[in-house]
């Protein structure tokens, strides 16, 4: 990249990682899967998994074959879970790539295992169990032939269980207590098979942060490795630091009068005469159009609310008629800037969303900066 590039910029902090690596480890005091599918939540796939490999992590996750392959391709030796349901052409290249199974049901059990077989290669596998979520997995009521024919496979050595919590975002809620209920009841069956306890996993984010007793032998976090809460509403008493910035910088300043509208459909106008800013980024990077006349920006440590809507690559903020910015300065739409802060959960409650999609909808458009 050069320096006459848009200055848009996705920072990534690798120091803020490594600290919610360790606080979490701590709350948590289990190995850790870092999840990093989904280009690590819009952090940058590669960058974040050689970052959490030198930090020491036990294991990664990833929803698809692509991402696990991606990961291989850039020299990461960890384990790696891809957590996806598998295609069964799929089971051959998994193996291959030396990337763990999630094995969903009997018939793809039987798929990897003549996947295996062909090779003549073991392929490591984690049984997923559906406790509550209905997305993939065996329900926990049925596990037992499922267990019994993984655990007697020739081909197929289980390495791990798991099941995934729907609501464990709500501490409130009766339903993470019941999925934990249903997943040890599932994992009984090993013992009852005389055979041993692979890797229990089943909390996620929220599971760490709300529901400590989940967290079994592995817990899977994604979304609080880097440094955001799963809900805008949500609450923790841990120490998570956001990851994330997203800035840039003021590319056009004009005066608007009264009553004359701003971007397309004219759909906003300022009350007064006004002073506004250009801002180059928008929904082409994955800036969510949502946030049209909604949204803030920071310049100069101030809150602007975002003047109509958002375009493709611009949008416009309103200073307000006395306020002060001009071209070049920095533009803060995710981060700190003189002592005010805009978190990613601001951004998705503005747009109506969950802090989730804000992250990985920020797209490769946008470069990122490792610091
Ligand atoms: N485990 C599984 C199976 C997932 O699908 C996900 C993400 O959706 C995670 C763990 C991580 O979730 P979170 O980002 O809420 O921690």
């Amino acid at each position: 990249m050069t320096d006459t590039a848009r200055p848009t910029r996705i920072r990534v902090d690798l120091d803020a990682l490594t600290h919610n690596l360790r606080v979490l480890r701590a709350a948590a005091s289990v190995p850790v899967m870092g999840v990093v599918k989904a280009n690590a939540y819009g952090h940058g796939l590669v960058p974040v998994a050689r970052h959490l490999q030198a930090q020491g992590i036990e294991q990664l996750g990833v929803a698809f074959l692509e991402e696990g392959v991606a990961l291989r391709r850039a020299g990461i030796t960890l384990p790696i879970l891809v957590m996806g349901g598998i295609f069964g052409p799929q089971a051959a290249e998994l193996i291959r790539e030396d990337l763990e199974i999630t094995v969903s049901s009997i018939d793809k059990l039987r798929q990897v295992e003549a996947a295996a077989e062909a090779l003549g290669r073991k392929a490591t596998i984690h049984l997923k169990i559906d406790t509550g979520m209905e997305r993939i997995g065996v329900h926990s009521y049925r596990a037992g032939p499922f267990i019994e024919a993984a655990v007697a496979s020739r081909w197929c050595t289980v390495k791990g269980v798991y099941s995934h919590l729907a609501c464990s975002d709500e501490p409130d809620s009766p339903m993470t207590a019941r999925q934990l209920g249903r997943f040890l009841e599932a994992c009984a069956h090993f013992d009852r098979l005389g055979v041993p306890m692979p890797i229990r996993h089943l909390a996620n984010s929220g599971g760490v942060l709300n529901f400590p007793d989940t967290c079994l032998d592995l817990v899977r976090p994604g979304i609080a490795l880097y440094g955001v809460l799963p809900d805008p509403d949500s609450r923790t008493a841990l120490d998570l630091r956001p990851v994330m910035s997203l800035v840039s910088q003021v590319v056009y300043f004009k005066v608007v009068p009264a009553g004359q509208p701003v971007s397309y459909g004219a759909t906003w106008a300022p009350k007064v005469d006004t002073r506004m800013v250009t801002i180059p980024i928008g929904y082409g990077d994955g800036f969510p159009r949502a946030l049209s006349s909604r949204g803030e920006v920071l310049v100069r440590g101030v809150r602007l609310p975002i003047a109509g809507r958002i375009c493709m690559d611009q949008f416009m903020a309103d200073l307000g008629p006395g306020g002060t910015g001009y071209n070049e300065d920095e533009v803060v739409l995710i981060g700190h800037q003189d002592g005010q802060a805009i978190r990613c959960e601001d951004v998705a409650r503005a747009a109506a969303t969950i802090p989730y999609e804000i992250l990985v909808g920020l797209n490769t458009r946008i470069p990122r900066e490792y610091l």
